[in-house]
């Protein structure tokens, strides 16, 4: 179950940011995660509800954007992607060209792209600074 290695140190971090933002009720929390990790959505839902007990992220929902493994052929710059499914076993070939020599531009992602929550405004005991 590597997906608990995973969402541990995104949680915290997550909470790391939202407390240095006095964000105090983080409604969802937005990641990016390339399709080379094999994550299971069931999973990684279930450590996120987990982990993120008694932190500003509690309750929030978790929404996961998926990144196709994508490579650029160094001869002609066709890019082609794949999903982590069609990613198992594939040989790389340019599809226009033939070319081995590619690069991986895309999958590899793993990153908070943003949360969301309720404004300070809402907030009262936020404002006294
Ligand atoms: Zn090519």
């Amino acid at each position: 179950m590597h997906e608990l290695s995973v969402i541990y140190p995104i949680v915290r971090m997550a909470s790391k940011a939202a407390v240095d933002n006095n964000i105090s009720h983080v409604t969802a929390l937005r990641l990016a995660v390339g399709e080379l990790h094999d994550l299971q959505e069931e999973w990684v839902k279930k450590y996120y509800e987990r982990y993120s007990k008694d932190t500003p992220l509690e309750g929030s929902q978790l929404i996961m954007r998926r990144i196709p493994i994508t490579f650029k052929c160094c001869k002609c710059g066709h890019e082609m992607s794949y999903t982590h499914f069609e990613f198992a076993g594939v040989d790389v070939i340019c599809s226009e060209c033939g070319s081995r020599e590619n690069d991986m531009i895309s999958g590899r992602e793993l990153q908070i792209e943003g949360l969301e929550y309720v404004s300070s405004e809402s907030s009262p005991e936020l404002q006294q600074e």
